[in-house]
C-alpha cells in the first residue's frame, strides 16, 4: 500500500475541487497536509478562509493531520508564508502539489493584457513562487515531490484561453529543468493535466452520464502517486479525466538533413517541408539538442 506517513504536503487552492481532494487522499494515507486556499471567486476576486477551515476539520475528523493557510500564492511573500506554515508546524516540507487556479477568459481580440498578468501571477508565478520556496528544503533534505498542475488549454491549446493555457505552458517549461537540477537529490517534479467536472469547469452542458464520470477524486490517485516515495517520473505530464489516464510529451520529428556546406534555399525548405513536419516519423524530446543534430549529420554522411 503508498503511504504518506511521515511526509509534509502542502496543497495550494485546496479548498475546493480537484485540490480538496488530493488533500483528503494524502491525508486519509498519513500524510500531514497544509490546506492553503484564499477562498475567492473563480475569476480570483474576493477571499474567504472558511474553504480552507472546512477541509482541515474534515481530515482532523477521519482522524488526519491539517493546518489551514489563507495567503495567495501569487505574490512572493505568500508563496513563501505558505511553505513556511509547513516548517513551522512541522518542521519540514516533502510534497508540493501546485493546484490554486483562476479563470479571465477572453477571446485574444479582446483579451486585457491585466487578465494576464493577473492569470499569469496565480498559475505560473504562483507554482514558481511556491517551487522556489520549497526548493532548498527539499534539495537539502534529499526528498521531495513537487506536481504542478497544468492543463489541456496549454498543451493543445483552447479557444478563449489564451492567458490561462501560456501561463499553463509556462509550467510545463519549469518542470522540465526542476527535473533535470532536482534528480539527483530525488527531487521529482511531474505536471498533472486534469479534466473533472468543478465549479471552475462548471455545468459543461454536456450528456449527464458523462459528466457523471468527471468526478475530480478520479484524478487524485493519479497525482499521489506522483508525490510518492514509489514514484521514479520526473519531468512527465500526466492526463487523467474519468478514471483514464495517459501523458503528454513534445516529440520531434526525424525531420530532414540538408546539405549545410552547400547552404539552403528557401526554396530546398519549402520543398521538403511535408517530410520535416511528418509526425508519424517522431522521437521524444530529450535534454540537449546536439545528439540530435549530430544524428541527422551523420545520416547525411552515410
Ligand atoms: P476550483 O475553482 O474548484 O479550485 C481552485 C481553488 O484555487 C479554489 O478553491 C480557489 O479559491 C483557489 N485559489 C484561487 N486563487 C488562489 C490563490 N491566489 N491562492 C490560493 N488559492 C487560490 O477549480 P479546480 O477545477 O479544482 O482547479 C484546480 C486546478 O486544476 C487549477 O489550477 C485549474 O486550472 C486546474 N485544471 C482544472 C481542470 C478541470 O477540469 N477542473 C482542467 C485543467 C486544469
Amino acid at each position: 500500500m503508498i503511504r504518506f506517513d511521515g511526509k509534509v504536503a502542502v496543497v495550494t487552492g485546496a479548498g475546493a475541487g480537484l485540490g480538496r481532494e488530493h488533500a483528503l487522499l494524502l491525508a486519509s494515507r498519513g500524510a500531514k497536509v497544509v490546506v492553503n486556499d484564499l477562498g475567492g471567486a473563480v475569476n480570483g476576486e474576493g477571499g474567504d478562509k472558511s474553504p480552507a477551515d472546512q477541509v482541515v476539520d474534515e481530515i482532523k475528523a477521519a482522524g488526519g493531520e491539517a493546518v489551514a493557510n489563507y495567503d495567495s500564492v501569487a505574490s512572493r511573500e505568500g508563496g513563501a508564508a505558505i511553505v513556511q506554515t509547513a516548517i513551522d508546524t512541522w518542521g519540514r516540507i516533502d510534497i508540493l502539489i501546485c493546484n490554486a487556479g483562476v479563470l479571465r477568459d477572453k477571446s485574444f481580440a479582446k483579451a486585457e493584457l491585466d487578465d494576464f498578468e493577473f492569470v499569469f501571477g496565480v498559475h505560473y508565478f504562483g507554482t514558481l513562487y511556491c517551487a522556489h520556496a520549497a526548493w532548498k528544503h527539499m534539495i537539502e533534505q534529499g526528498f521531495g515531490r513537487m506536481v504542478f498542475t497544468t492543463s489541456i488549454a496549454g498543451t493543445s491549446g483552447n479557444f478563449g484561453q489564451s492567458n490561462y493555457g501560456s501561463a499553463k505552458m509556462g509550467m510545463i517549461g519549469l518542470m522540465n529543468t526542476l527535473a533535470i537540477e532536482g534528480f539527483k537529490k530525488n527531487v521529482k517534479v511531474n505536471c498533472i493535466s486534469p479534466g473533472a467536472l468543478t465549479r471552475m469547469t462548471g455545468n459543461l452542458g454536456m450528456d449527464e452520464d458523462f459528466m457523471a464520470k468527471l468526478r475530480p477524486e478520479l484524478v487524485s490517485p493519479a497525482v499521489a502517486y506522483l508525490c510518492s516515495e514509489e514514484c521514479e517520473a520526473t519531468g512527465a505530464t500526466i492526463t487523467a479525466a474519468a478514471g483514464g489516464y495517459g501523458r503528454v510529451h513534445m516529440f520531434e520529428t526525424r525531420g530532414v538533413q540538408l546539405d549545410p556546406k552547400a547552404g539552403v534555399t528557401i526554396e530546398q525548405f519549402a520543398e521538403n517541408f511535408a517530410e520535416i513536419s511528418d509526425l508519424s516519423k517522431a522521437d521524444p524530446c530529450t535534454p540537449g539538442a546536439e545528439g540530435k543534430i549530430q544524428e541527422r549529420l551523420d545520416k547525411l554522411a552515410s
